[in-house]
């Protein structure tokens, strides 16, 4: 079965004014099918045809490079719309936010460190908050890789993330990358994040 566009979990326009309608649209539609299509061509008639996305990704440094940016595009979008949501700014909740406040001091703390990480990405990359060995983690990683793969410098389970190319921002923040980290935080879905580091 080749993989197929999942649907956003809201609409494009709900996660404004902090992520913009027609970025939300191009980045959902054009950006993440593109990863999609180039994935889908890219196993192919190979062995890797019948793989699950996450045994895909798991295993990308040994696949191709194609496998490992379009399979990580996929895997990272997917993961990236189920995170955020409307209305939910505002500080985490439940066990993730004991968690935040144990490893991190306070969730300022935590919020400018994983700032930092994202602003200091250079390029394209992401910036996450991991689990690893039962503790939480800040990360990031170049191009489409993620703390799954077997390539990864830092790796853990991913429990949060932020997108930092530009394809994600540019339109309404262009070069502020730092506007753009900032308004994120308004529209995190904490409960999400709980689901996945309870999970
Ligand atoms: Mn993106």
């Amino acid at each position: 079965m080749p993989f197929t566009l999942p649907n956003l979990p809201y609409d494009h326009k709900a996660l404004e004014p902090f992520f913009d309608t027609t970025t939300m649209e191009i980045h959902h539609k054009k950006h993440h099918q593109a990863y999609i299509d180039n994935l889908n061509k890219a196993i192919a008639g190979t062995p890797n045809e019948n793989k699950s996305l996450p045994e895909l990704v798991k295993i990308a440094g040994t696949i191709s490079p194609a496998v490992r940016n379009n399979g990580g595009g996929h895997w990272n979008h997917s993961f990236f719309w189920e995170i955020l949501a409307p209305n939910t700014g505002g500080t985490p909740t439940g066990k993730v936010a004991d968690a935040i406040t144990q490893q991190f001091g306070d969730f300022n703390s935590f919020k400018e460190k994983f700032s930092t990480a994202g602003l200091t990405r250079f390029g394209s990359g992401w910036v996450w908050l991991i689990v690893k060995d039962g503790k939480l983690e800040i990360t990031s990683t170049p191009n489409q890789d993620n703390p799954l793969m077997d390539i990864a410098e830092v790796k853990g389970k991913p429990i949060l993330g932020a997108d930092v190319w530009e394809h994600a921002y540019y339109l309404k923040y262009q070069n502020k990358r730092a506007d753009y980290l900032s308004a994120f935080w308004n529209v995190v879905n904490w409960s999400k994040v709980n689901e996945h580091f309870v999970s």
